[in-house]
């Protein structure tokens, strides 16, 4: 349905897009973009672009909405499968969706994805009960652990970070698979030992397990990061902040970054939009989540991103004299 008031319009969004005065039909157009959990900052990253992208509703014909998703590799699959025009994807998976490595090797490089921006870091974030002895990622050997629902990034991180380890699955206790949004009160509950994700900071869940629960973070430290780190671009040493959360000391780790994706199917038209949307509005942009405080237009165009950038975002970045 959507698919089809979108590929259908395109008419009217060049009519838009040439500046002249939308035609109301123009204001049938709706483009999705998938996110993650919603205590995740994936979810309020889609919301604050679709806000933007709302308020000129009228002049360019554009309806934005952002759906809570599993995450990056649902987020990803589902525009190869023309289901979503845009998501929210981890660096790392970007890089192997476009490539048909790791994760995408059986299906094949997705060539026609493509990158809109980066936007903010996303460490490795593992949270532990004070009860779990849990100090280090390593010391999760033989506990219970979250490791992410099928379809995030996390999860897809988490098997890369199984084998560069040498563990099995049976090394863990208890494997848990729940969604981010529920891991925060099973460790708080007892349930699990810890959870593992890779998201942005501030983010509301990290937050809430943190401040309500007998809870700390834990560093991602030893040889098997380090190596991960030297042989692959999309990962970078890092740290979560003194005093982000209950940490009065910084948490060494390794992450990636978050990054806008679409499709090359996807018209320029509809790409162009919201990224004008964002960074014609880029200090009201940066407001709308703490973890887009330190962000960088000029980083944002080219950090992180290993699929092209989508035509729709070239010119834009051409007009501001970006490239
Ligand atoms: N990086 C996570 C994933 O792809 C999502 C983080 C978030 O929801 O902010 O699974």
């Amino acid at each position: 349905m959507k698919r089809t008031i979108l590929y259908t319009s395109i008419v009217a969004a060049g009519l838009a897009f040439a500046g002249t005065t939308a035609p109301s039909f123009a204001q049938q157009q709706f483009i999705s973009i998938g996110t993650g959990g919603v205590t995740g900052v994936y979810y309020p990253t889609g919301g604050a672009i679709c806000r933007l992208v709302n308020k000129d509703r009228k002049e360019h014909g554009f309806r934005c909405s952002a759906e809570s998703t599993g995450g990056s590799i649902y987020n990803i699959n589902t525009i190869r499968a023309g289901e979503l025009e845009f998501g929210v994807a981890q660096s790392d998976w970007q890089y192997h969706a476009y490539h048909g490595s790791s994760k995408f090797a059986d299906q094949g490089a997705f060539e026609n994805l493509r990158a809109v921006f980066s936007v903010h870091p996303e460490p490795v974030t593992v949270i532990a009960s004070d009860a779990s002895g849990i100090n280090t990622l390593t010391d999760a050997k033989g506990k219970r652990l979250n490791i992410g629902n099928p379809g995030s990034g996390t999860r897809g991180t988490w098997e890369v970070i199984e084998e560069a380890l040498g563990w099995e699955r049976s090394d863990l206790k208890l494997a848990a698979e729940m969604k981010s949004a529920e891991t925060g009160q099973a460790v708080c509950d007892g349930k699990i030992d810890a959870y593992f994700w890779l998201v942005g900071h501030p983010s509301a869940l990290t937050q809430e397990s943190l401040a309500t629960c007998d809870a700390h973070l834990v560093s991602v430290e030893g040889p098997a990061f380090d190596k991960l780190v030297a042989d692959n671009s999309f990962y970078r040493k890092t740290a979560i902040p003194a005093g982000m959360y209950n940490n009065e000391n910084d948490v060494p780790t390794f992450g990636v970054g978050a990054t806008f994706v679409t499709s090359a199917d996807v018209p320029a038209d509809a790409v162009y939009v919201v990224v004008k949307a964002v960074f014609d509005n880029f200090d009201q942009f940066k407001k709308l989540h703490p973890a887009f405080a330190n962000l960088k237009e000029s980083e944002m165009i080219s950090d992180s991103l290993s699929a092209p950038l989508h035509d729709g975002a070239v010119k834009y970045y051409k007009e501001r004299g970006w490239m």
